[in-house]
């Protein structure tokens, strides 16, 4: 059929800021469907995030490495329209993670504009699995940042990343006197 391109892209896009294993769990859900998975670290320095996009794209690349060795996913930036991005990549398939009903009506919005950009454009939703149902990267900073433990949520390496950043002087867990 024409039209059809004949590799299944998906593109995961988002801002990553950081990677947790709620994203991780989607990558790994999309892998078996699709030909190929990028995920797509949203360019968004104007939302202050804690990480660059330089510095997410090499976090996720380094998690994506180690998780799915050889497997056919990647790690690309994007500013601007992600329609134009996914034209450029010839990829027609978006993928969002659902958590909740209440990321639904944005999500919902996200698509159908999407779709109105680029008719060819459709946009898959996904559902992570129960345990990171509640999980967002702004939670994420917010727990570790006030010292709490996001073991089982959060990736090793990223784990280390915050901690690099959030607590140059030590968790506070591992500092003495700490009773909690
Ligand atoms: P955005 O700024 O685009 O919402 P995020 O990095 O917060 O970027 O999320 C990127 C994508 O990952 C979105 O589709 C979001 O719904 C999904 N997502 C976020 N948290 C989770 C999670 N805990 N489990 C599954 N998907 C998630």
């Amino acid at each position: 059929m024409t039209g059809i391109p004949t590799r299944r892209i998906a593109v995961y896009p988002g801002s990553f800021d950081p990677f947790h294993n709620g994203h991780l769990d989607i990558v790994q859900r999309c892998l078996p469907i699709f030909d190929e998975v990028v995920v797509a670290v949203l360019f968004n320095e104007e939302k202050r995030p804690l990480f660059s996009v330089d510095e997410r794209v090499a976090m996720v690349r380094h998690l994506l490495a180690e998780s799915f060795p050889g497997a056919p996913c990647r790690v690309e930036s994007f500013s601007g329209l992600l329609v134009d991005f996914m034209a450029r990549l010839g990829a027609r398939t978006v993928v969002r993670g659902l958590r909740a009903v209440s990321d639904f009506e944005f999500e919902f919005q996200m698509a159908l504009m999407n779709r109105r950009l680029n008719p060819n454009v459709e946009t898959v939703f996904m559902m992570p699995k129960e345990d990171f149902s509640y999980l967002s990267s702004r939670l994420v900073k917010e727990v570790y940042g006030l010292g709490g433990d996001l073991t089982g949520l959060v990736p090793p390496s990223v784990l280390a990343l915050l901690a690099e950043r959030l607590h140059p002087e030590g968790h506070p867990e591992n500092r003495p006197g700490h009773n909690a």
